[in-house]
């Protein structure tokens, strides 16, 4: 009999082994406040309507292949500059994952090292994952305690470490502020044509800033981002732009059919209704304004300034606050244990009002 254990350690990575699979706590009879997710669903018509064109694709057949008709509508509606195409993923997970693969070239290579992925830290854990898996080394630069990159440190970092792949989150996960443009922009330039820079703009519906217009005076720029902050998180779709030439080698690794034909109908329904989607972020917006400052009237809170649909802010206690939370069955996010400078922070995604005063009425008996 093959023995199992015996066959993994042959065959796996012992790397992949040795981490734990990304873990999604169970949330059926809580009130969800752990992955930014729009607390709303499309009105009662639209749904109606959506229902009759997810009826018509054609599930028989393979997606059209260029997804022509929804790049056109991104394109058009989401301020890609002229001239610029997009590329599709399945989630903006998966354009990690496309971007990590495409840089990681090996040291078999003639003259050359391992490829580094770099990004400020805390980040997006995704960011790592991907440079891990694709056999990329991952260097992390802490930000500063007030969460603004720290200029001199990544610039130092670029030029130690010639990274092949930058990654901002614009604005930044878990911290939830928007870096410093001034400060992108010199890392863009410093990095030049040894790398890409990769702005992830996922909460872009909410900061309402973007670098996608400034894509022309940078080559080496790539701009993604992801329809699901903004509502649609479980169709899975995210896209990114950059020049023509570089799209065109991810494009090379890009799995076909990625995207699934469900998708691309929800998604080009969706987008022909962006209005609203937009007064939806905009309804969070206003909430996130009223929940920081109630937060911030709490004794003992410190709330971090936010551009996103989500709030990170430091308690007394994260184990008791996320205990007493759970308790109430309001899940959040403790970021404690992701990097020193969130010691006892935690993570609340903004929801409805009324959602918002249980996490608040809850967290209150936690301090
Ligand atoms: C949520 C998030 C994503 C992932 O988005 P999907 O399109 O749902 O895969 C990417 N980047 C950042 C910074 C995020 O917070």
């Amino acid at each position: 009999m093959t023995d199992i254990a015996k066959l993994i350690e042959n065959t796996i990575r012992a790397d992949v082994r040795a981490v734990g699979s990304y873990h999604v706590p169970d949330s059926i009879g809580y009130v969800k406040l752990d992955s930014m997710e729009n607390p709303y669903q499309l009105p009662e018509p639209l749904r109606a309507e959506l229902g009759a064109r997810l009826a018509e694709a054609a599930l028989n057949r393979y997606p059209v292949p260029s997804y022509r008709t929804l790049k056109d509508r991104i394109c058009s509606k989401l301020g890609v500059p002229e001239g610029y195409d997009v590329l599709l993923g399945n989630g903006s997970d998966e354009l990690i994952t496309i971007l990590a693969t495409a840089i990681a070239r090996q040291e078999r290579e003639a003259g050359s090292r391992r490829a580094v992925v770099m990004a400020p830290v805390p980040a997006f854990v995704m960011f790592s994952r991907s440079a891990q898996f694709a056999g990329a080394d991952f260097v992390g630069v802490p930000i500063q305690s007030d969460f603004s990159l720290d200029l001199p440190a990544m610039l130092a970092a670029i030029a130690e470490h010639k990274p092949s792949l930058v990654f901002l989150a614009y604005p930044n996960n878990p911290t939830g502020n928007l870096y410093d443009a001034g400060d992108m922009v010199a890392i863009i330039e410093a990095v030049g044509e040894h790398g890409i820079v990769v702005v992830d703009e996922a909460y872009q519906p909410f900061a309402r800033v973007s670098f996608m217009e400034r894509l022309p005076q940078h080559p080496n720029l790539v701009v993604m981002r992801t329809l699901s902050k903004l509502g649609l998180a479980g169709i899975r779709l995210g896209y990114m732009s950059a020049a023509a030439p570089l799209l065109a080698e991810f494009e090379k690794v890009r799995p076909p059919y990625n995207v699934n034909v469900l998708t691309q109908v929800a998604a080009e329904f969706a987008l022909d209704h962006l209005d609203v989607l937009d007064r939806q972020a905009g309804l969070l917006n206003e909430e996130r304004t009223r929940l920081a400052a109630a937060l911030a009237a709490l004794p003992g809170v410190e709330v971090f300034p936010s551009a996103a649909n989500f709030i990170s802010l430091r308690v007394p206690d994260a184990e008791r606050a996320c205990a007493i939370l759970h308790g109430e069955k309001v899940l959040i996010k403790n970021l404690s244990k992701m990097h020193k400078l969130l010691a006892n922070c935690i993570r609340v995604t903004v929801s409805t009002p009324e959602e918002n005063d249980q996490f608040l009425a809850a967290l209150k008996t936690s301090l």
